[in-house]
């Protein structure tokens, strides 16, 4: 927080020592690239006053000097449009950097001790918090038990959610608090796990995470801000000008507005409001809502069909393949899902539903066209998060409805060992078939789904274009022939993304007239080896025509 206030300090100061009236900028000496129409355009400079762009100069072009103009010398590096995460989930990633990182164990036993060893360093906590566990990548691929935990924590509440954010192991003190006993009921759209007598086991899924979370003390919207304040500015240092925060309740949307005010933004935010969360109705019907400077935008909201494929909540109109007689969650009634579409839609805002599973996103479709039809907002550009997995017939409709997929590439290259045992040989062909939906002219807006995978967006182009993790596996790419080209990956971090939230003509490519949002890296993205594009270094960000990160 206080490096990026003193990056913002010295770049004033430069300026200032130029001239006291010099707001021009012109950054020479780069490998620019940005999109033009459906091309890609290369720039050797560029030239912005305040938050716009003036001009980029081609090479060769003779640049006029002027003693008004800041001049910085890019020394050779590459410059690209800030790059946009159309969906990421930023208090949660600000947790996330301050609970218990638990991304990448290797067994039930390590995820336990990483947890003792970070509940070691904060004994202050009163509830332990962690985050990222993955059963699927232990030795016994089955989900954990409660009584791993309370060998360490007979008396302190633990909560560990697994990776997808869709369930929860707590230990029995926190079941123990939240009134947890054999005669529990899950709620509708949530499971209990037990054993064989019926016993809790202390993984709870999807909607039946409440029952344990509910007893936390909620953030307090200072204790928020604070967070989200530390998650932007890492996502700053990664080279993200833009994320659309996929789900945001009316107190985390009032600490950005708080944020905007204060001029505390280092990044833009579309906030999508969650429904159902508290005081939803009040905050759509105060309409939305749009910073002057454009670093906050509130126009849309954020519905969840159905669960995850990793935890078996995915919706599918089959059974999975992997488990005879179940189908996965659909999170609400189809009557419930129907009421949260018009009265969003009605109320002019963009609808953006998470939908996994085929039947999840067949139902969201079908809700969305006659929704749409009736409400006449098809330029609202509705979208789908995540559209995972498809019938094939389902995916011209995208195009056809206007509906805009919002699509993680680093889910398929994560998801791949277990996809396939999930729903099998034959649905796999619709899943994460983001070259078949571009064949069909839809719109494809890229995210990471931060925390659940990396923000960092290069490890997602790299992921679009080769369909591979960073070990270069499989050989040749998994279902390869759904590979973009690097020009479509770059296309869905930004020109698109930003079409995504309705801002194509601020941002998402550089121009003169948009806004100077932009980043400074150390490899070329478009010469590099393919399989080192997610190695690519940010050398510096700049949003509103201001440096916010500097690497050190
Ligand atoms: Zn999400």
């Amino acid at each position: 927080m206080n490096k990026f206030k003193a990056l913002i300090s010295i770049f004033i100061l430069s300026i200032g020592s130029t001239s006291a009236l010099a707001e021009t900028t012109l950054i020479k000496n780069i490998n620019g690239y940005t999109i033009e129409g459906t091309t890609l355009r290369q720039f050797s400079a560029i030239q912005f006053s305040g938050d716009h762009i003036d001009q980029l100069f081609d090479k060769g072009e003779v640049i006029q000097n002027s003693k008004n103009i800041t001049i910085i010398d890019g020394r050779g590096a590459t410059l690209l449009p800030g790059l946009i995460d159309a969906h990421g989930h930023v208090l949660s990633y600000g947790e996330s950097l301050m609970t218990a990182d638990l991304v990448g164990t290797s067994s039930q036993e390590i995820t336990v001790q990483r947890t003792l060893d970070y509940a070691n360093k904060n004994p202050s906590l009163t509830w332990i918090i962690g985050r990222g566990w993955n059963q699927v990548q232990w030795p016994s691929k089955t989900f954990p038990t409660a009584q791993s935990l309370d060998k360490h924590f007979p008396n302190k509440p633990v909560w560990l959610e697994r990776i997808d954010g869709h369930a929860g192991w707590a230990n029995s003190k926190a079941m123990e608090l939240a009134g947890i006993t054999k005669n529990s009921q899950a709620p509708d759209g949530g499971e209990i796990i037990r054993d064989d007598n019926g016993n809790p086991t202390g993984v709870f899924i999807d909607n039946a995470m409440d029952l344990i979370q509910k007893n936390m003390t909620p953030l307090t919207i200072k204790q928020q801000k604070k967070i989200l304040l530390k998650a932007m500015n890492s996502l700053a240092s990664m080279g993200l000008t833009s994320v659309h925060d996929a789900g945001v309740d009316s107190k985390n949307l009032q600490a950005f507005i708080e944020l905007s005010a204060e001029n505390n933004m280092p990044i833009r935010i579309n906030a999508m409001l969650y429904l159902p969360s508290d005081g939803w109705q009040a905050s759509l019907a105060k309409g939305q809502f749009h910073s002057a400077d454009n670093m906050l935008n509130f126009n849309s909201v954020k519905i969840q069909a159905d669960g995850a494929l990793g935890s078996r909540g995915a919706s599918l109109i089959s059974d999975y393949s992997d488990h005879a007689g179940h189908k996965g969650l659909l999170l609400h009634d189809k009557k419930v899902l129907k009421k949260y579409i018009d009265v969003s839609m009605k109320a002019g805002f963009q609808v953006n539903t998470h939908a996994i599973g085929d039947n999840a996103n067949k139902i969201v479709l079908d809700l969305y066209q006659d929704a749409i039809k009736e409400s006449k907002t098809k330029s609202l550009r509705h979208r789908i998060e995540h559209a995972q997995i498809l019938r094939l017939k389902d995916i011209p409709r995208f195009s056809e409805l206007g509906v805009i997929a919002s699509m993680q590439a680093t889910h398929a290259t994560s998801d791949k060992n277990m996809a396939v045992d999930r729903i099998g040989n034959e649905r796999i062909l619709g899943a994460y078939a983001w070259r078949k939906l571009l064949n069909a002219n839809a719109v494809i807006a890229a995210g990471s789904d931060f925390p659940v995978e990396s923000a960092n967006p290069f490890f997602g182009l790299h992921a679009s274009v080769t369909r591979q993790d960073k070990h270069n596996a499989p050989q040749g790419g998994w279902f390869a022939n759904q590979k973009m080209t690097r020009l479509e990956a770059f296309r869905t971090f930004t020109i698109d993304a930003a079409y995504s939230g309705h801002q194509e003509k601020l941002i998402g490519s550089l121009e003169k007239g948009k806004k100077a949002d932009f980043i400074l890296l150390k490899n070329n993205y478009f010469t590099e080896p393919e399989t080192q594009i997610w190695e690519n270094t940010v050398l510096s960000t700049w949003v509103n025509g201001k440096e916010v990160y500097r690497k050190n």
